[in-house]
């Protein structure tokens, strides 16, 4: 019997070039949604994967099953709103909502946000429009919805472009000492748990661009997860998730990168 396998898709919705799937993350999410629906498959949540992977669900509960996730937390992951040079643009969480009211099935998404106020904002000046849209009014209101989980991208991304004095790299790829690794995670988390309330638990961690050092991945993660309330981490290597896999180095598919049209997707899904 072949051994199951799930992927995970992963979304930019500040992924905006144009109009077309290629060069619009919002569209393809759209018609994604769409084809998942036509071939038989549905989305099933982060925690119901973590669940099956740990033994508590059957294959059968992740047979033909995407789960959904979207980086970095920019307000067209949530918001409507009106492009300067593309016009109108449907969030994820919109898109997702109304799929759920057109087709009556279970919808999520897992975000994984940059969670520094700070650092969101100078982004928002530097890489986004400069119109304020990567501010954190929504995350409550998204995790409340049952559709969309705020998760932990790290503090700051270490983005290249930020006046960041921990790595000269802009990856995670050096980071290596329990220090720097705290500052960018256990901040991160605790910022969210306070942030967010009582009650949330959103136990993932993705990687800034989606790499990491050896002892990040090898000694604190795998040492801190108590502490630090996580159980997986989310690279962005191309595979889907087997029982084998690493929990701390679980693949992504990442769109407009490992795949550029609905027939490719499909491909994809299949494990072609
Ligand atoms: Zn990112």
């Amino acid at each position: 019997m072949a051994t199951t396998r799930v992927p995970i898709l992963t979304y930019h919705g500040n992924n905006i070039n144009g109009l077309e799937y290629t060069n619009n993350d919002l569209v393809a999410f759209q018609a994604d949604l769409q084809l998942i629906d036509a071939i038989g498959w549905r989305i099933i949540t982060m925690d119901q994967l973590l669940a099956w992977y740990a033994g508590q669900l059957p294959d059968e509960a992740v047979k033909q099953a995407v789960v959904l996730t979207c980086d970095d937390g920019t307000w067209f992951d949530y918001h409507d709103l009106d492009h300067p040079s593309y016009g109108p643009q449907k969030s994820l969480f919109t898109l997702l909502k109304n799929h759920q009211l057109t087709t009556g099935k279970q919808v999520h998404m897992t975000n994984f946000v940059i969670v520094s106020p700070e650092a969101r904002k100078r982004l928002d000046q530097l890489c986004l429009v400069g119109r304020g849209w990567w501010g954190d009014d929504w995350w409550q209101s998204a995790q409340q919805s049952g559709l969309m989980s705020i998760a932990n991208h790290s503090w700051d991304h270490n983005h290249g472009v930020l006046d960041n004095n921990n790595h000269s790299d802009d990856s995670f790829a050096d980071i290596a000492d329990e220090a720097s690794c705290d500052q960018q995670i256990k901040q991160a988390q605790l910022y969210l748990q306070e942030k967010m309330g009582i009650g949330f638990n959103c136990p993932y961690f993705a990687y800034p661009y989606g790499n990491y050092s050896d002892y990040l991945h090898q000694k604190y993660l795998p040492q801190k997860a108590r502490e630090l309330g996580l159980m997986a981490a989310f690279t962005t290597r191309k595979d889907l998730v087997s029982r084998d896999t690493d929990r701390w180095a679980m693949p992504r598919l990442v769109c407009n990168y490992h795949w550029n049209s609905t027939t490719q997707l499909a491909d994809l899904l299949q494990g072609k």
